[in-house]
């Protein structure tokens, strides 16, 4: 039985009418590389790198950093991995940055938004990431809390230099669509990046306008809101107008009715913590495409997520 578990683990998620998406798995870590293959994962589409700055006193410098990202490709084997850049801000903090305090911390000082200030951060990131990629594994860079095509610009810019001055490959470059904004420019924002990833997480927080965290509130923030998934399909659509692939890397990937309605709506790559992948991948293998994709037109035009929960009795 374990053996035909395993074998199920390592299909595809191809539908039976034969779409297939990727499954891959959220990690942070090259010791955890390993059971999120064994999960069956197809390589990383997240990996968070805050947590290399997290819990220590000062920044891992170039060299260490150079060391983690080769972890992780040598670990990979040969499969993909997308390393995000630091998103520092929002709900994670790092004393030892100093960084100014911020009233509303979701709506200040984060992600791409730092990193553009913050070079002595930035930089020996991405030298650690283009030597990384000398190695000839395949990595592609992320960047978090993209808002506008000039954050796009200035960073592939700071990119394209490092690379030069290094003598690295070109590497896939993409960024997190996870503020409404960005979803709603997608059409224009495609044309500058090699793919999409769609943080649900913080695209439902901005979408709903309603705190992740908060202790009351927080359990409202659906991502199946119709509102995020008019937006997700407004990115998925604005990729295609430039052949760009998009994944979702928020939790509601590694929901199997979720990831069923996002393979509808035509999203390629699915990222999930481990522990979500075989589930995932067996409500895929079980449905049809087809069916998907009019389900997934039924809940865009819901009033509710209750409503699109709900049309979950719909699949077999
Ligand atoms: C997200 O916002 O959905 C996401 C994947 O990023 P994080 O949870 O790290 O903010
Ligand atoms: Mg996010």
């Amino acid at each position: 039985r374990k053996a035909r578990e395993e074998e199920q683990r390592s299909l595809p998620a191809e539908t039976r009418d034969g779409h297939r998406v990727e499954v891959a798995a959220n990690v942070n870590r090259p010791d955890q590389v390993a059971a999120a293959i064994a999960s069956g994962a197809e390589g990383v589409g997240l990996m968070r790198t805050e947590f290399l700055f997290l819990e220590r006193d000062d920044s891992p410098d170039e060299a260490e950093q150079l060391a983690t990202y080769q972890g992780m490709l040598q670990a990979l084997e040969g499969r993909p991995l997308i390393v995000r850049t630091l998103d520092i801000g929002g709900d994670k903090q790092v004393p030892y940055l100093n960084l100014p305090h911020e009233e509303n911390p979701f709506l200040g000082m984060r992600g791409a938004r730092l990193l553009l200030r913050r070079r002595d951060l930035l930089e020996p990131q991405l030298r650690a990431l283009y030597r990384a990629a000398r190695g000839g594994q395949p990595l592609s860079i992320m960047f978090p809390m993209i808002t506008s095509l000039k954050e796009i610009t200035r960073l592939k810019g700071l990119c394209e230099g490092i690379r030069r001055e290094l003598d690295a490959p070109v590497v896939p470059i993409g960024i997190m669509v996870e503020v409404p904004a960005a979803a709603t420019l997608a059409d224009k924002l495609a044309e500058h990046v090699d793919f999409f990833s769609i943080g649900t997480n913080d695209l439902t927080q901005y979408a709903l306008a309603i705190d992740r965290q908060h202790p009351e509130l927080a359990a409202e923030a659906d991502s199946l809101h119709p509102a995020v998934l008019r937006l997700i399909h407004q990115t998925v659509q604005g990729a295609a107008l430039h052949g760009r692939w998009v994944g979702v890397c928020g939790g509601i990937a590694g929901d199997p009715f979720g990831a069923a309605l996002l393979t509808g709506l035509g999203v390629n790559e699915l990222s999930m913590s481990p522990r979500d992948v075989a589930s995932v991948k067996a409500r895929l293998r079980g449905s049809d495409f087809a069916k998907l994709a009019a389900l997934a037109q039924q809940a865009l035009d819901c009033d509710s997520a209750e409503e699109v929960r709900a049309l979950q009795s719909l699949l077999s």
